[in-house]
Formats: structure tokens, C-alpha cells, sequence
């Protein structure tokens, strides 16, 4: 029987969404290992930029969504007056979607002429790295396959025998590895976790993860502050947190953010594991549509992606800090965000907003590109379930996140050339975790 949450043509199966659209389809030589892969195509697709101006819009907006027909793709969520949403429009709805912002009188532009477009010199870009690098060593500036982000880990620890080793902490729905790299330097140490690509189409985080390991590696014995933090803590960092939504997204759309798990009763397929934690659970801003980008059922812990982090947590037991790379908005964030209210802990909130302050100049001195910090609930939107919140739940007081470049432009289609001085910069906010090694707790 064919998986309901796929569709078929010409013998070659893709998928979309989770969403039963007819799409044109183009093929995608030469990638990963010589394979064919047929990626779905947007042409006459646009990304607009709108700006809701108070709660009657919003919820408006909210409310188109869920509307199958349309094939909406928020990028960015409209929560806050005055703040701008990001929403993907095909061509089969662009014109319905513009008549109804002007019917509103919601203020609109676009933002992304051509979807396509920035797809194809994606793809053309990585191609064009593939084929050079088959004469040299890893370039950090392409980006890259689950395998060749996996033979990076491999070589690195390799090449530092005494310092990296590969550490699998689970097997998510396709039964792919999620492989942690430690830095080590011998002994029981605290610890700090550096994840990224919990949301598979956020490639600019899996590609700077690499670069990040890399540089800790090499740093080590030779930058005091690196070496200092080795000498005390043991370094965690988990590249792809969601193998197979990121598999997905290189090979067949890469407008994927989920994960990858069947959904019994629904067509769709996977979960947000963003807002899949055991923390203020199916509370406020949760969403129960299964077909939704940020869909956190059925549960709380469903998706092993999650589960097998919050194991780990719990049973190293000394993990200090928390840092998850997300993209984009260029913001620097920490808890609240099941709680718009600053209700908790004044002291901490200083600490967070000392640290924080700390990590956003120096996110932002390097190329000069700024970024915003504070509590999610109070910057962004109100959500439950979060990561963010299950950590700090937790009893680990350093819990953040960075969503990082861009604020729009390219959104999630951030173009490879972006991605190094992306890495460098959110290297020197890494480096700042001097302070949490300063503050004990
Ligand atoms: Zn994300």
C-alpha cells in the first residue's frame, strides 16, 4: 500500500508538506554520492513580508494558515503588532493572498521576488563546491550532506585522538544517528551542550557546526580562553539534532522543518521538536494542526530526536549551560517563553540578561551585524512545550538560544557565502562563555 504521506510521479516518489499538492518536479544531478534526487520546485513562488498593525490583523492572519487550499508557509509568524511576518506564497494562491491583505488594509511587500530563483543558485552552489572539493580538503563555506558533515566528525577526531571522540545518543524515526561530539580532556568535567539543526531547512546551523568543532579542536593549547574552558568542561556539540528532516530538506524540498515520525490518523508527517518538550506542555501558542510547520503533538518527549536529549540531560546530570542554534532573526534569546510575565527570579534574569549582552556584542562586532536579546515570550511570541523552558526547568541556568542570520533577505534560503562569517561571529559569542565558567552554580 502506498505511504499516504507521499505522492508520486513518473515512478519516483517525493513529498511535500505532507500536504497532497501537485507540484512540478526537476531533477537534481550529481549530488550526494551520484544519486538523482527530484526536489520540489517553487516557480512563481514569493516570500512577503507583512506587517500586521494590531490583534484583529494578526489573528486574521492566523487564521490562514490552516487553509489547505492557499499552501501558505509561514517563515515567520505574525505574533506582535507592528513586528513583521514572513509567509511563503506558491503561485497558485499569490493573488487570492494579496487580495485579501489589501481587503484588510494589512500592509504587505515582497520580500523574495522569486523563490526558485535562490533555489537554484543553492543548488548550483553546492554542486559547484562538491566538484572542487574533489580535489581538496572540507570547505566550511559549501553547504553540506549529512554524510560528508559525518566524515568531517570522523576525520576530526582522527586527527585529535586525545581531546574528540563520536558519541551517539540516539536513532530518530528513519533510524538515522544523532552523533554528539565530546571534548574532552580526561575525567568527570561539567559540561556545556552546543546543539544544532533541530529544524532541518536551517542549514546555515548544521554547516556551522563543523566549523565550530573544527576551531575547538585547533584552538585548544593554543587560545587561552578555549583552552581554559577545556581544562574545566567537557564540550558537547550535537550537529544535526534532526538527521532526517535534514536529509529530507538537501534531497527533496528543502522547505522541511520537522521531523520525521508517522502521525496515526493524519496525512502529514512529523513534529516541531522545538515545541515538543515536557515543559508548559499544549499550553499557550501550541498548535494542533498535524499538517502546521509547528505542530507539537502528539505528545510531550513523542519524538526521539527530543526524548534522547532530555536522556542525555538527566543522566549526565552536570550539564551547565545549554546553547541551540536556530535561524533566522538574529536574536539572542532565554527563557521565558511559556510566560510573558517576568515572574521568575529577578537575580537570574540579570545573570541571563548580563550573558546574553555579553554574547550579542559579540555576535555583532565582528561584521557589524546586530543582534536583538531578551526573553523569547516578551521578543517573539508565546509558545509551550519549549526546549528553551525544559532546560531551564531542568536546573540548567544557561539556557539559550541564537537564531542566527539573516532577518529575512535570503530567510531560510541564506545563501553558503553567508554561512563562515555567520560561524565566525557566532564563535565569539561562544567564546563568552568564559562568563559561565566565571559563574559557577
Ligand atoms: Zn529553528
Amino acid at each position: 500500500m502506498e505511504d499516504p504521506d507521499f505522492k508520486c510521479r513518473s515512478d519516483i516518489e517525493f513529498w511535500t508538506l505532507g500536504r497532497p499538492l501537485t507540484i512540478r518536479l526537476i531533477l537534481f544531478f550529481g549530488a550526494p554520492f551520484g544519486h538523482i534526487y527530484c526536489q520540489e520546485t517553487f516557480v512563481g513562488g514569493q516570500i512577503l513580508e507583512i506587517i500586521p498593525r494590531n490583534e484583529e490583523q494578526i489573528k486574521n492572519l492566523v487564521e490562514l494558515e490552516p487553509k489547505e487550499h492557499l499552501q501558505l508557509n509561514f517563515w515567520k509568524s505574525p505574533t506582535i503588532p507592528g513586528e513583521t511576518a514572513h509567509v511563503r506564497v506558491p503561485f497558485v494562491s499569490i493573488q487570492a493572498v494579496k487580495v485579501f491583505l489589501e481587503s484588510q488594509g494589512i500592509v504587505y511587500f515582497i520580500m523574495m521576488e522569486s523563490v526558485q530563483v535562490l533555489l537554484d543558485k543553492k543548488n548550483e552552489e553546492m554542486l559547484l563546491y562538491q566538484r572542487r572539493e574533489w580535489n581538496g580538503s572540507f570547505n566550511f563555506e559549501a553547504y553540506r550532506i549529512l554524510e560528508e558533515i559525518s566524515q568531517e566528525m570522523n576525520n576530526l577526531v582522527a586527527e585529535h585522538p586525545g581531546l574528540g571522540r563520536k558519541v551517539n545518543i540516539g536513532y530518530p524515526f528513519e533510524n538515522r544517528l544523532m552523533n554528539v561530539l565530546k571534548f574532552s580532556t580526561g575525567g568527570d568535567k561539567l559540561a556545556i551542550w552546543l546543539g544544532a539543526g533541530i529544524h532541518a531547512w536551517e542549514w546555515v546551523t548544521q554547516l556551522s557546526s563543523p566549523w565550530t568543532a573544527s576551531k575547538i579542536a585547533s584552538d585548544y593549547g593554543n587560545d587561552p580562553s578555549i583552552t581554559l574552558i577545556l581544562d574545566i568542561m567537557d564540550v558537547f556539540l550535537l550537529p544535526v539534532t534532526n538527521p532526517d528532516g535534514y536529509v529530507l530538506s538537501q534531497t527533496k524540498t528543502h522547505m522541511y522543518r520537522k521531523t520525521r515520525s508517522k502521525l496515526s490518523g493524519s496525512l502529514c508527517v512529523g513534529v516541531d521538536p522545538k515545541w515538543n518538550w515536557d515543559t508548559g506542555f499544549g499550553g499557550p501558542g501550541a498548535n494542533n494542526n498535524s499538517c502546521s510547520n509547528s505542530y507539537h503533538r502528539p505528545s510531550a518527549n513523542s519524538e526521539v530526536e527530543v526524548k534522547s536529549l532530555e536522556d542525555f540531560t538527566k543522566s549526565h546530570g552536570e550539564v551547565k549551560a545549554i546553547i541551540t542554534l536556530h535561524s533566522y532573526s538574529q536574536l539572542f534569546l532565554f527563557p521565558w517563553v511559556y510566560a510573558c510575565a517576568e515572574s521568575h527570579n529577578f537575580d537570574e534574569l540579570e545573570i541571563k540578561n548580563e550573558v546574553a549582552q555579553e554574547n550579542a556584542q559579540s555576535l555583532s562586532s565582528l561584521h557589524g551585524t546586530t543582534y536583538k536579546m531578551g526573553p523569547v515570550c516578551l521578543l517573539m511570541y508565546q509558545g509551550s512545550g519549549g526546549s528553551i523552558d525544559w532546560f531551564n526547568d531542568s536546573g540548567i541556568k544557561y539556557s539559550f538560544v541564537f537564531a542566527l542570520r539573516d532577518t529575512g533577505l535570503y530567510g531560510f534560503l541564506l545563501l553558503a557565502n553567508q554561512t563562515l562569517p555567520t560561524a565566525k561571529g557566532t564563535w565569539l559569542g561562544l567564546k563568552t562563555i568564559k562568563h559561565i565558567q566565571d559563574h559557577p552554580y
